[in-house]
């Protein structure tokens, strides 16, 4: 079979840059196409300076012209960026793989039109390692529904602006579904001073901050005499990168529709 031919989007970004990587490394994957944002230093610069080495695709800011002849766009920038990457990927014909976070509903619904058309695997987190630590929650759950005290706890780089990471709620999200608990009137988000004893039917979380710390989320269920602990520590954004170039493999060939990383990974 012949390689894909992916577009990737936002190359300056830190995700662009190991999307870059990811698809240099990758014999099933071609890079067709680099886009960044118009204004970007890089424009007209080979993609391959950040990739080690050169490419023969230049930078450009012209989607629909980096677009011709693609398979897939992939695409981890900005909402904006991405509404205007949907109609140039309808109109090329190519996959979106949307990995871009932050929609509003306006943008959200502009991705399940376009869904109609062209296939989309969008995706809070592509990491294959979360989204398995989800699936393993829920089961978790129902296993430990009784007599076991449920905490999230997250740990994030120093430059994180909000607090707890969509992740970590995601996952109490997972476990509350698995538990017929709704999260909001059962999550705790912090605690000091007196507190009051632990109520049981409550999920708390507990953030931590500081240095590179790329992304940790532990799952714990605490009982009398035992404690189950699920964890998943992600180290560079590569796991991110394959996860989408995974999806973006796994989407060629489907036809139209809206899928996540739960279809890709058969975990449904
Ligand atoms: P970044 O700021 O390092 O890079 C953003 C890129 O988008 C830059 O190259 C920038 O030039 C480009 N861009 C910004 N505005 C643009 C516009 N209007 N038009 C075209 N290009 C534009 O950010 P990052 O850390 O790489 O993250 C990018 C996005 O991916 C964020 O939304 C982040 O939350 C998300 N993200 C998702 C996952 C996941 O697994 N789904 C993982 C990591 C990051």
């Amino acid at each position: 079979m012949s390689a894909l031919k992916t577009v990737i989007a936002g190359v300056s970004g830190r995700m662009g840059r190991a999307l870059l990587e990811a698809v240099a490394a990758d014999p099933a994957c071609a890079l067709h196409g680099a886009l960044d944002r118009a204004g970007s230093q890089t424009l007209g610069q080979d993609a391959g300076i950040y990739a080690g080495g050169k490419s023969g695709v230049a930078i450009t800011e012209q989607a629909a012209m980096a677009l011709t002849g693609a398979d897939v766009l992939v695409d981890f920038t900005r909402p904006e960026a991405t509404c205007a990457y949907l109609d140039a990927c309808r109109q090329a014909g190519a996959n979106i793989i949307i990995g871009t976070t932050g929609f509003d509903a306006a943008g959200k619904a502009a991705i399940e039109a376009a869904a109609k058309e062209i296939g989309i695997v969008f995706a809070p987190n592509f990491s294959v390692g979360v989204n398995l630590l989800m699936k393993l929650s829920e089961m978790a759950a129902r296993v430990l529904a009784e007599g076991y005290d449920i905490e999230i706890i997250e740990a994030h780089h120093r430059h994180k602006v909000d607090a707890p990471s969509g992740t970590a709620l995601g996952l109490g999200q997972a476990v509350a579904g698995a538990l017929g608990r709704d999260l909001k009137a059962c999550a705790v988000y912090g605690r000091e001073g007196v507190t009051g004893e632990r109520r049981p039917d409550t999920i708390g979380f507990a953030t931590v901050r500081g240095g590179d710390i790329v992304g940790d989320h532990t799952l714990l269920f605490a009982g009398v005499g035992e404690r189950v602990e699920l964890t998943h520590k992600a180290s560079s954004r590569a796991t991110f990168a394959q996860g989408a170039l995974r999806a973006a493999k796994w989407l060629q060939g489907r036809g139209p529709g809206l899928y996540d990383m739960r279809d890709v990974l058969s975990l449904k």
